[in-house]
């Protein structure tokens, strides 16, 4: 048994050892990510909960190595962040953005606002407004077409400055939604404070919407809690008519998800809106 265990034991540090491997050379390769061009964008509809009207797109990051293949963001992200390369990598995801969306409104494709995922790091530098106004600017974008997607970790370790930053943007005309809400474990106090606009209800959540009464129970205590507040509400992870009927029905004010349209690329994203218009 003492044999056994000591087997385990080897075995676990082992795993460990890989997984640090692992990170140190997906660190090593996104430094140079950004300069040999394998990061690109994709852009997830995002639609009004009627399913007719599209209302603009998720921004999400997409990593290509040339051995490595695809990495998921929820491998490299992190790596991002703890190297803080995710300053940089942020940055270029919201020009990239900004400026793919002048393009589409520049040649005729409607597209309202694109929401564009911030790390709690990005969230923490000074003059982040600053840096988001220029960008903005550079692209000819109103600030009212962005949205952010902050975590409720922002709010974690130090609040006062989370509320000067969310301040600072919101005083800019950018919009601000809680993403994977009801999955933090800060207090909801901080709503009153924050000026958020959108609360994004977890994909967790609306995976048991259907079967499960308590999914129901908390979709339905959100969505009234947000219209109490005056916020709107987006589902995400929604994969089935079922559930979107569902999530109608309680006043959930948009929907995104598999069932309606899979993350796209640029020109796919395009040709996709078009579509939609012509129906
Ligand atoms: P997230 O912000 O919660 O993004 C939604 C994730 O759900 C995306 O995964 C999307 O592809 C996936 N998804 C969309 N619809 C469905 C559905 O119907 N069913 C299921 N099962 N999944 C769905 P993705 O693209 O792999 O991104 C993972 C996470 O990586 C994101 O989670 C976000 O936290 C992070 N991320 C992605 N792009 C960026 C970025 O530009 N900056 C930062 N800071 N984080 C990013
Ligand atoms: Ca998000
Ligand atoms: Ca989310
Ligand atoms: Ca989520």
């Amino acid at each position: 048994a003492k044999q056994n265990g000591r087997n385990r034991f080897c075995f676990y540090t082992a795993e460990i050892q890989a997984q640090s491997v692992r990170m140190l050379l997906l660190e090593n390769a996104l430094r140079r990510a950004l300069e040999r061009g394998e990061l690109s964008l994709n852009y997830q509809p995002q639609f009004r909960s009627d399913g007719r009207c599209i209302v603009g797109a998720e921004v999400l990051l997409r990593w290509q190595h040339p051995e490595l293949g695809a990495v998921s963001p929820a491998e490299f992200i992190p790596v991002a962040e703890s190297s803080g390369l995710i300053t940089s990598i942020g940055e270029w995801v919201l020009r990239t953005a900004t400026q793919q969306l002048r393009t589409w409104l520049t040649n005729g494709i409607p597209v309202k606002t694109l929401a564009v995922n911030l790390s709690a790091v990005q969230f923490r530098q000074p003059h982040l407004a600053d840096i988001v106004a220029g960008i903005l600017s550079e692209a000819g974008i109103e600030a009212g077409r962005l949205e952010l997607e902050l975590t409720e970790s922002v709010a974690s370790d130090d609040p006062v400055a989370a509320v000067t930053a969310m301040n600072e943007l919101h005083a800019r005309g950018v919009q601000l939604s809680i993403d994977d809400f009801g999955t933090g474990y800060s207090s909801l106090s901080y709503l009153k404070r924050f000026k958020v606009y959108k609360l994004k209800i977890d994909r967790s959540f609306i995976g048991g919407v259907i079967d499960s009464a308590e999914d129901q129970a908390i979709v339905t205590a959100i969505i009234n809690l947000a219209k109490g507040l005056g916020m709107r509400t987006i589902a995400e992870g929604v994969e089935t008519e079922a559930q979107a009927h569902f999530l109608r029905k309680r006043g959930c004010d948009e929907l995104q998800g598999y069932w309606l349209s899979r993350p796209l690329r640029a020109d796919e994203f395009a040709a996709f809106v078009q579509a939609h218009r012509a129906m």
